[in-house]
């Protein structure tokens, strides 16, 4: 196994999360990388100096880290956020939990999690990192590369297998787009909605402003305003709106608009945000996007993963997860199909692009829930049944969430498939008359239990859990 190893080597394109641990995945399994990133090492040049930017973590890319063991070391700076905190436009509070009592998703700093990896893959002796070549050409006939670094100068390489980790706007994906034979259907999809970020302070002792342990948001319907804790005690707070329209980052363009704005929206917020009107008027906002492509590969030696594949939006929290399941299920491609890389490149492809998809699609739709449902008394008490309904038959229903967040081992695909089911049938649960006093009586429970049941065994999807 390790002599088919040592003779292929291995190019990476983009030193984020997923090219940073598939390079060391890849390494482990005895193969010669080489991983290229078009920045500088932010580790020496501290291009994150001063940002704290977060993202959640959960049990899909926990379960990756793991195979690298590096799990337990970023959790020792990231927090757990149980539940999510919702701050209605009068200040009143509600809670809900993410899952089960213990179940949490991290936010971990997104640099720190980044140079964790790269740090990693610096030790393994069979990767090599070239910091500042940026790809701008690839021969996919042989795989040969060209790459400018800082200096201007061209640098040649050439491999036998060459993958695309290089994020939403991928060169390697716009190079394979370019081939005249190869078919490939591609979209990239702007979102109605930009996204700015902001932030909280740390109070004077190094304290959170705002309880600590949870995701806090502020659903205005078609906007929203969310927060995640760091460790320094600040939280990352992150505005989401429609780009242009009656009320829009375009149409906010004087102070007095934005003060109005974050006045009438945000006042609770406005108490802990850092100057927010004179942040909002110096950056620009940034676009979403979602991504779809097909095919991943071409002729079976080079392959997209990460972002490049799949760029979605952040509403499920689970773009960087999605894509270190990738690395790991390539990984585990590699073992089953014994260092065939048509045979694991064909498996690989086969296998994510439909996860690909349906996460795309199950995060499209949660702009809705964390913006305008989260907020809404009829949905919360949606949660409670089906939390409840879980707690009675964990075999017979794992909430959507649950689902995507805490179950690695349950497929985008189903979780999707299932959540489909689920809505239809809590539908009608919410149709029994006076719901809202009776939900807690035992009438409400059988009828789910019944409909579940008719449901589930009628589909031919074969789902079961
Ligand atoms: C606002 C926001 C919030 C998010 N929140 C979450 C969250 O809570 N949880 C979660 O799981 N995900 C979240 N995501 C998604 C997550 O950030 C991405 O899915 C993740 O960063 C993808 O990792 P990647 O390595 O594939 O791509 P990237 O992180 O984009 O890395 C690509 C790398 O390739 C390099 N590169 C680009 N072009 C070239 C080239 N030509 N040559 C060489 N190198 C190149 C880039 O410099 C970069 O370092 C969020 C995204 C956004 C925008």
């Amino acid at each position: 196994m390790a002599e088919q190893a040592q003779q292929k080597t291995i190019a990476i394109n983009g030193a984020g999360p997923v090219g940073a641990l598939l390079a060391v995945m890849l390494a482990k399994k005895g193969y010669q990388v080489d991983l290229f990133e078009s920045r500088p090492d932010s580790r020496k040049t501290n291009i994150y100096q001063g940002k704290s930017i977060n993202l959640a973590l959960s049990d899909r890319g926990w379960k990756a880290l793991n195979a690298v063991g590096l799990d337990e070391e970023i959790r020792q700076q990231a927090i757990p956020m149980f539940c999510r905190v919702m701050h209605d436009v009068d200040g009143k509070i509600t809670k809900q939990p993410y899952g089960k009592e213990d179940q949490a998703i991290w936010s971990v700093s997104r640099a720190g999690i980044n140079e964790q990896l790269i740090d990693l893959a610096e030790k393994e002796s069979t990767v090599n990192i070239h910091f500042g070549h940026r790809l701008t050409q690839l021969n996919f006939d042989d795989n040969t590369a060209v790459y400018i670094n800082d200096n201007h100068h061209q640098k040649i390489h050439q491999s036998d297998l060459v993958f695309g980790a290089d994020g939403a706007f991928s060169k390697v994906r716009r190079l394979m787009q370019e081939l005249p034979k190869e078919r490939i259907s591609y979209s990239l999809d702007y979102m109605q909605q930009s996204y700015m970020e902001l932030s909280i302070p740390a109070n004077e002792d190094g304290s959170h402003k705002l309880e600590k342990n949870a995701l806090h948001i502020w659903p205005r319907k078609n906007f929203m305003l969310i927060a995640l804790p760091n460790v320094d005690g600040s939280f990352t707070c992150t505005l989401f709106m429609n780009h242009d329209g009656e009320l829009s980052f375009s149409s906010l363009d004087n102070k007095q608009k934005v003060n109005e704005f974050f006045q009438k929206y945000f006042s609770d917020a406005m108490v802990y945000l850092d100057n927010p009107v004179e942040d909002f008027l110096s950056k620009a906002p940034s676009p979403l996007c979602l991504v779809h492509i097909y095919p991943w590969l071409v002729n079976d030696s080079v392959a997209l993963i990460g972002d490049a594949a799949h760029a979605m939006v952040p509403f499920y929290g689970q773009g960087m997860n999605c894509g270190f399941e990738d690395c790991r299920v390539l990984a585990e491609f590699v073992n089953e199909h014994n260092h065939q890389w048509p045979d694991v490149l064909e498996a690989y492809q086969q296998e994510r692009k439909a996860n690909g998809d349906a996460i795309i699609e199950l995060a499209k739709r949660n702009f809705v829930e964390m913006s305008d449902l989260s907020g809404d008394e009829n949905f919360l008490l949606r949660k409670k049944i089906e939390a409840q309904f879980h707690q009675m038959y964990p075999q017979l229903w794992v909430p959507l969430y649950t689902m995507v967040t805490f179950s690695p081992d349950i497929p985008y695909k189903k979780a999707l498939a299932l959540g489909d089911i689920q809505k239809e049938i809590m539908d009608e649960i919410m149709q029994i008359p006076n719901i809202e006093q009776e939900w807690q009586q035992a009438h409400v429970y059988q009828k789910l239990q019944q409909l579940t049941q008719d449901k589930l065994t009628a589909n031919p999807l074969e789902i079961s859990l």
